[in-house]
């Protein structure tokens, strides 16, 4: 069935955007300027300053400011996307925006040392647990990177050309191969996001990249039984007698779905004309990736009936978390110095357009 977000009309991505305060850099480097943002948090507003003269003002469904909580980036963000998945649905969450403004700060923190500085993944693995029940439902994790078009194991660094098969009635997206782990408490999910993180560290060495020139993605599958509806059960009425309804006419099923936490490659644009060799052909495949999502989004925005899912992999990965009855939640992150306002300014268009 076609269902609408909790919290606002139907379908559509929602839509936050999180600033980070001031590195020690730009608090050195930029102290006689002013930040190029202002936000009004509770009319959930952002002004960017484009000169000394002219400014100008968009709406999102959340603004996060640099004093924002990890927990309250969490509730905003994830919380309604982790609600309908646990009842069901498929869904996803995204963090979008120049490398170095915040997205693996607000995706995949551990908290180690402070488990007030846990990001999203962390906590939506925390309430996926206390959501389920652990004799007999199940919770899988796979881990990816995808570089240049081309799906790598984040769990088994020997897998680095996964593919992505859709089938074509249901219109499921799985990738035979992964490695699939169950998850059974909160410190194997956190093992195994290190173990992914330092494959991912020692597979960017060897290829000469960076991690902000690929996608990290986390797919979670959850496997729920669905409690048998009341009616059919056994339930003594008023005079202690058991009413004994219809039972077994509604077998035990199984609920699946599937959450995808995508830490996108950084959006900036990396000058072509300049550039030569791989971080041309990488600056190549993420725009090409990153524009077909954004062309899936507004798509989606607009109520359009065609997406188009196949122009990347990302998108093709992401087709059935994606639209439909899925719930999708976008963070777009920026940094709050003058010299990045062309940046800033690239991302928060592709925030309003995905509205
Ligand atoms: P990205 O993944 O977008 O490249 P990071 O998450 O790695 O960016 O963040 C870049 C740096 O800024 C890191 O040192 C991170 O700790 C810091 N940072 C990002 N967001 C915040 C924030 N909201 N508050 C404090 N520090 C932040
Ligand atoms: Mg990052």
């Amino acid at each position: 069935p076609q269902r609408t977000w909790k919290h606002d009309s139907g379908g559509r991505v929602r839509v936050a955007v999180r600033l980070r305060p001031r590195n020690a850099e730009e608090m050195v480097a930029d102290a006689d300027f002013a930040d190029c943002v202002e936000l009004q948090p509770e009319l959930k507003r952002l002004t960017l300053r484009k000169n000394n003269w002219v400014s100008e003002t968009y709406e999102f469904d959340e603004v996060l400011t640099d004093f924002s909580s990890q927990k309250r980036v969490y509730e905003v963000v994830a919380k309604p996307v982790l609600e309908s998945v646990l009842e069901g649905y498929n869904g996803t969450v995204m963090a979008y925006g120049q490398t170095g403004t915040g997205k693996t700060f607000t995706l995949g923190r551990l908290g180690e040392e402070d488990i007030a500085d846990r990001g999203i993944m962390v906590r939506a693995m925390e309430d996926i647990l206390a959501g389920i029940c652990p004799e007999q439902d199940s919770v899988t994790v796979s881990y990816l990177q995808l570089y240049m078009e081309t799906v790598q194991d984040l769990l088994d660094p020997s897998k680095d050309n996964i593919p992505i098969v859709e089938d074509p009635k249901t219109g499921d997206v799985s990738l035979p191969g992964a490695t699939v782990v169950e998850i059974r408490d909160q410190a194997g999910f956190v093992d195994l996001l290190q173990t992914g993180e330092s494959n991912r560290f020692a597979a960017n060495t060897k290829l000469n990249t960076e991690s902000s020139r690929s996608h990290a993605i986390l797919m979670v599958n959850i496997k729920k039984h669905v409690k048998v509806p009341v009616e059919d059960l056994d339930i003594p009425n008023e005079n202690g007698l058991s009413m004994h309804k219809s039972k077994g006419s509604y077998p035990p099923t199984v609920r699946k779905s599937k959450l995808i936490i995508v830490d996108l490659a950084g959006s900036e644009r990396v000058d072509k004309s300049g550039s030569e060799g791989l971080a041309l052909e990488e600056a190549k495949s993420i725009n090409l990736s990153l524009t077909a999502l954004g062309k899936c989004i507004n798509a989606l925005a607009d109520g359009k009936s065609h997406v188009p899912i196949r122009d990347s992999k990302l998108t093709r990965l992401l087709r059935d978390s994606f639209g439909g009855t899925a719930r999708t939640s976008l963070v777009i992150t920026i940094g709050p110095s003058p010299r990045h306002r062309g940046e800033t300014m690239s991302t928060i268009m592709f925030g309003q357009r995905a509205m």
